[in-house]
């Protein structure tokens, strides 16, 4: 129960379904794991190969989809029922804190991005995409990607906790990427793909770090046309369903999930334990600054958890 209930749900903020992709995602960049951190950006870990198995070729058929924002979803109190309304209003919240804040701490302006919530395949500018992947971000043509099915697996599968913050960092994690778009920074991912110190681990580290920071202004910037934020004062259990999910997507758990050891050669995300810090970092100072994860020495320990 996080968002105030009388809020209203715009209708037009996301679309369902598939949209009109652009195609064209998968002729750029180099090999073959550049190419998956160019073209999408994902909540998961997991082995880049695999994963670019699930982005099958340029869209070719746009689907055409315009169905809007699910018709049950018309307020606050049905995102704190409904798992797609509160991506919805998650969205909007985004939208509030960083059309105020990126322009207030960076030379950038925000744009919105698109979101698209959909069920079992998608066409993107990225290529064709499955649920399997998970939530991703598409910078081709900027827009966030969500299988709403994906937070029933987030508790079921990963052990996250089922907590409304735990779907809102999701959110606003593929939000971060966006963020990091606009600022110049995502290609820096490409660049250097897969390591325990790569630039793919402080671009996902700093995604959550931004989750933070909206987490810190959501329950306090007032929503549009409105004198009441988004959440409610957030609690420390709120705060604890956010970690969880950061946690239950680290390198090293999913690979114990599934490999039985853990190979920080082959992360391209962070640990459990660093994808937590990170986020509390952004949670506690509200700073995209305390985010640079890019000249941080030691990921483990954020420069502004120590102050
Ligand atoms: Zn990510």
């Amino acid at each position: 129960m996080t968002f105030n209930e009388g809020l209203q749900i715009d209708p037009d903020r996301v679309s369902s379904g598939g949209g009109p992709g652009k195609g064209g995602g998968l002729v750029l960049g180099g090999g073959a794991v550049g190419i998956i951190v160019l073209i999408a950006t994902l909540l998961l870990g997991g082995d880049p190969g695999s994963v670019l198995g699930q982005f099958t070729g340029a869209d070719s058929q746009g689907e055409g989809g315009t169905a809007q924002t699910p018709e049950h979803c018309k307020t606050g109190a049905d995102a704190n029922k409904y798992a797609d309304c509160r991506v919805v209003l998650t969205v909007q919240s985004l939208d509030g804190v960083w059309s105020t804040e990126l322009a207030k701490q960076t030379t950038k302006r925000y744009t919105e991005p698109k979101v698209t919530l959909f069920s079992g395949q998608v066409s993107t500018g990225c290529g064709r995409a499955s649920s399997a992947v998970g939530p991703f971000y598409c910078p081709a043509d900027q827009t966030a990607y969500f299988d709403t099915s994906f937070f029933q697996e987030l508790k079921d599968r990963f052990g996250s906790s089922g907590g409304p913050l735990a779907q809102e960092y999701v959110v606003a994690h593929e939000f971060g990427h966006h963020i990091q778009n606009l600022l110049g920074d995502l290609g820096k991912a490409q660049s250097d793909p897969q390591g325990a110190e790569s630039g793919a681990v402080r671009t996902e580290l700093q995604a959550d770090c931004y989750a933070g920071v909206w987490a810190y202004y959501a329950d306090k910037l007032p929503a549009p046309n409105s004198n009441e934020p988004f959440l409610k004062p957030l609690t420390e259990n709120d705060i604890r369903d956010g970690l969880s999910a950061a946690s239950a997507v680290g390198d090293d758990r999913i690979q114990k999930a599934s490999t039985g050891r853990v190979n920080p050669e082959a992360w391209t995300h962070g640990s459990s334990d660093q994808r937590q810090k990170w986020f509390l970092t952004g949670y506690r100072t509200g700073q995209v600054k305390a985010c640079d994860t890019y000249s941080a020495r030691d990921l483990n320990n954020p420069p502004a958890l120590k102050q």
